[in-house]
């Protein structure tokens, strides 16, 4: 191996995360040495006030540790109070996030319930306010904080990032003897907009340890570069996300590349996945995504993992695809039990192989595994536990029996 090429595969190695200054969300601990939170986002109006409890319970059932939801009138002001409640009913105390632009200080002042109610604001410092307004606006929000002993995340975003600061560095730029490219002053804009505004949020009282930030842009290349020059430049704790990341594969992947790299070089203390929903679509598929970013990289573990082989000319029938599909579902849908029941049982590691030339090495490789019959073998699958061969399932029930395997071994280790 050269020189260049070892020293760059010294950077691929994941490394010690940034220290930040942690802050107390509802009781959820972002940043310092706290596990990477998982958050997410409601899409109902905040103002219905049924549809928003049914939604936050079903992200926070999903697995996701901070909800937030527009407040963006006053009527969806007046329904925090009231949603918290009703969650709190159904025993959700899932921290709630409000989401303000544009008119977050006068919902604040005029809902000192809300205020209250809510766990967090996003504030966006492009749209707090316009011209001599922005500083007065800012600053009320700040110290509705304050008086209400919230923390704050101060959320650049470049679709509506602040003018007047992007226009400042342009002219600066352009008087320069080499000016930066347009895209290199944006990036510089949108690293200002979130360190001045921390910075001012400072002055007016706020303690560190009550600000986040975020500074979203929706391309790979630059989430990274904005990010990496964040983290050198501050130690607040940092919420990554890429925004506008789009719908289905492309939103997952855009994202997962984006993150995954932050997330290496020890970068972001909670992190969001903004999926665009299929129409009638699950929202919680962006928890889920998180989730298993995260524990992919090796840096949280939520649900037990299911290794399955992807099938090939060997598995012509159906049959090994179901029980790899039934097998996780059955454990993502045990788990909000499990975890209570059996602590640890995230760490399970469940094998679904779909013939004999790698199913029994994998299977002996996780906690319990299955090597079904591919097309020709014997109609026989070995269960293997602990590496050792437990059993041989045959017949039409193989998947069944297989499955109470598994409930068997997470009671008999985690019980
Ligand atoms: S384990 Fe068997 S069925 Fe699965 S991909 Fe490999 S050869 Fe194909």
């Amino acid at each position: 191996m050269t020189t260049p090429l070892r020293s760059f595969a010294a950077t691929l190695v994941p490394q010690p995360r940034r220290r930040s200054v942690a802050v107390d969300v509802g009781g959820v601990i972002v940043g310092g040495e706290a596990p990477i939170a998982v958050q997410s986002m409601t899409n109902t109006d905040t103002a219905d006030v049924e549809a928003t409890v049914s939604q936050v319970a079903a992200l926070a059932a999903a697995g996701s540790e901070l909800v937030r939801i527009t407040v963006d009138r006053p009527e969806a002001a007046a329904a925090v109070p009231r949603i918290k409640e009703k969650l709190l009913a159904r025993h959700v105390r899932v921290p709630l996030i409000g989401d303000f632009h544009y008119i977050g200080h006068q919902l604040l002042t005029d809902h000192p319930a809300a205020a209250e109610a809510l766990d967090k604001y996003r504030i966006n410092p492009g749209n707090v306010g316009f011209g001599e307004k922005k500083d007065r606006q800012f600053a009320t929000l700040i110290e509705l904080a304050i008086r209400h002993s919230k923390p704050v995340r101060i959320g650049v975003n470049w679709g509506s990032l602040d003018g007047a600061l992007l226009t400042r560095l342009m002219d600066e730029n352009a008087a320069i003897p080499t000016p930066l490219s347009a895209a290199q002053v944006t990036r510089e804009a949108i690293v200002q907009s979130a360190l001045l505004s921390a910075a001012r949020a400072e002055e007016l009282g706020l303690g560190r340890e009550r600000i986040i930030l975020s500074a979203k842009v929706s391309a790979v290349q630059d989430l990274i570069a904005v990010y990496v020059e964040l983290a050198k430049r501050s130690d607040h704790a940092l919420h990554l996300g890429l925004t506008e990341a789009g719908m289905g594969t492309k939103g997952v992947v855009a994202s997962s590349a984006a993150l995954a790299i932050l997330l290496q070089a020890g970068i972001g203390d909670t992190i969001r996945i903004s999926l665009t929903p299929e129409p009638g679509g699950d929202r919680t598929r962006e928890v889920r995504v998180a989730e298993e970013l995260l524990q992919a990289m090796g840096l949280r573990s939520f649900v037990p993992v299911v290794a399955a082989c992807p099938g090939c000319g060997r598995t012509t029938s159906t049959v090994f695809q179901e029980l790899a599909r039934r097998i996780e579902d059955d454990l993502r849908l045990a788990m909000p039990l499990w975890r209570e029941k059996y602590p640890g049982v995230e760490a399970l590691k469940v094998a679904v192989m779909g013939c004999i030339v790698n199913g029994p090495g994998e299977s002996k490789h996780a906690d319990i595994g299955i090597s079904l019959p591919g097309t020709g073998e014997t109609p026989a699958a070995p269960v293997f536990i602990d590496g050792n061969k437990a059993a041989t399932l045959r017949g039409p029930r193989i998947a069944d029996e297989f499955r109470v395997m598994v409930n068997a071994y997470v009671e008999k280790r985690w019980g």
